[in-house]
């Protein structure tokens, strides 16, 4: 499909503060997030028949809170004039604000996928956020790691990111009216079990949250109920935004408005070859997931795991095991149970 739509020039650095038309009917406001090595996320605003539809908000801090009512201001609404945030995942970095917002104006909506409803309704402050995840990684025989995600959760710095439910789920296919056409929930599950793609089919736009991102390859399963199967889920994921109309990119994190087939098409060649680079290291000899992902380089930077920080560690060895299950589905590996944890080796 040809696109016909364009997306207004936006500031070189996408972190820039302030409220950027995007197009009739869409600005885009960078909130700040207190994440290292992730410095913000895109809130978009659009003008919806009761009021502003927001996707996604960002994390519950008062800077960002309040950088959210100016930005708001600039454009002549207040906080109340939201109807409804409608968030591509529960991540904190998307979900916390509209949350926060809610405590204030009650009659705000919150909409977000419902498979998501697991991990929010299982959350308390007592396991933290990582507790499926770090129960997974002692099943693959990290439990190291796994000690160390526990010690984390424990801290005090995140206890207080309000986190209550929705006011509604939303499905495949439900439609949010705009002022202007409407716009379309897709169910995009791997990053969460609950990701949602939110498309504008008027404007040609999707608004990617985590699924597709310009500059980063998403962590899998982020949740704590995590899909015991994450990498297969992605890839189907991927596959069906490759095979639903093309459309300009507006993700959460990162600069807008390149094509989303182009970088999806990207995201499965990545995946192609760390499944290639992983049937290696088990045709080499590794034999645990900790011990592939000690060989492989990390991040764009490629750094080693253990110079990630804890979490990203956790994510490194889970994405390896996640990446196993597909060698295994395609009978590329096979594993061995061997004492208490599986024993990868090549299928023949
Ligand atoms: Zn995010």
């Amino acid at each position: 499909m040809k696109m016909t739509h364009t997306v207004a020039e936006q500031p070189a650095d996408w972190t820039e503060r302030g409220v950027f038309p995007v197009a009739p009917g869409l600005y885009r406001m960078p909130l700040p997030l207190p994440l290292v090595g992730l410095p913000a996320v895109n809130v978009y605003v659009l003008e919806g028949p009761d009021g502003l539809i927001l996707i996604d908000a960002g994390w519950a801090s008062q800077e960002a809170y309040d950088r959210l009512g100016q930005g708001l201001a600039e454009l002549g609404h207040r906080l109340g004039d939201i109807d409804t945030f409608v968030i591509t995942h529960a991540h904190w970095d998307h979900y916390s604000l509209a949350s926060r917002v809610r405590q204030d104006h009650p009659q705000v909506g919150l909409v977000v996928g419902r498979g998501e409803r697991e991990t929010i309704e299982g959350y308390t402050s007592e396991i933290g956020i990582h507790g499926g995840q770090s129960a997974q990684l002692r099943r693959h025989g990290a439990a190291e790691i796994a000690d160390r995600v526990d010690a984390k959760d424990r801290e005090a710095y995140e206890r207080d990111v309000p986190f209550d439910a929705p006011s509604r789920y939303l499905a495949e296919g439900d439609r949010l009216p705009l002022a202007d056409g409407s716009l379309q929930i897709e169910e995009t599950p791997g990053h969460t079990k609950g990701h949602l793609t939110v498309r504008w089919p008027a404007a040609g736009m999707l608004f990617t949250g985590d699924h597709v991102l310009p500059n980063a390859t998403p962590a899998l399963a982020m949740e704590l109920v995590p899909d015991e199967h994450p990498l297969r889920t992605y890839l189907d994921s991927l596959r069906r935004t490759r095979a639903d109309p093309d459309a300009l990119m507006l993700p959460a994190h990162g600069p807008i408005g390149g094509s989303v087939h182009a970088r999806t098409e990207e995201l499965l060649a990545h995946h192609a070859e760390r499944l290639t680079e992983i049937e290696h290291l088990v045709a080499g000899g590794s034999r645990t997931a900790l011990e592939m992902a000690r060989a492989l380089p990390w991040t764009k930077r490629e750094r080693k795991l253990d110079d990630l920080d804890v979490v990203h560690q956790m994510s490194a060895v889970m994405e390896v095991v996640a990446h196993l299950l597909v060698l295994q589905d395609e009978g590329r590996v096979r594993s061995q149970t061997d004492g208490d944890f599986p024993r990868w080796v090549p299928a023949r």
